[in-house]
């Protein structure tokens, strides 16, 4: 599932991606596909498919996303103006990467969540 994704090969450096974060456990990125002015992408570097996978033990792997969020937000210039921190979850939500992702989103007034 998450292992051996392209995620799991742009922490290795076996794939391209330009990093703009990382530490032990959380590494951000630009996406291959911009949906909006700001897009980043923060993933954990456990191999983990889906929220669906997700156990108490990670509890504070996913706080550090949100923190990682903030930082981005900020050094991107849009805590203030607003942004949208996003993940889609298995095929209705169109999750294209089974390697857990949140999408951090702004620079523009963004549209309905639910299209
Ligand atoms: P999902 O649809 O699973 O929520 O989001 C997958 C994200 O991964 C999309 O933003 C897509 O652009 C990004 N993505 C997929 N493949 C690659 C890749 O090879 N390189 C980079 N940098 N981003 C990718």
């Amino acid at each position: 599932m998450a292992e051996g994704s392209i995620f799991s090969k742009i922490i290795k450096r076996e794939a391209p991606a330009t990093i703009v974060y990382e530490d032990d456990d959380v590494i951000a990125f630009v996406p291959n596909r911009l949906q909006a002015p700001v897009h980043l992408l923060i993933v954990p570097k456990k191999e983990i498919p889906t929220i669906n996978d997700i156990t108490e033990e990670d509890a504070m792997l996913l706080g550090k996303l949100f923190l990682v969020a903030k930082k981005l937000a900020k050094e991107n210039g849009i805590a203030e103006t607003g942004y949208r921190l996003a993940m889609n979850i298995n095929e209705d939500a169109g999750q294209s990467v089974f390697h857990l992702h949140m999408h951090l989103l702004g620079g523009k007034k963004l549209g309905p969540m639910v299209t």
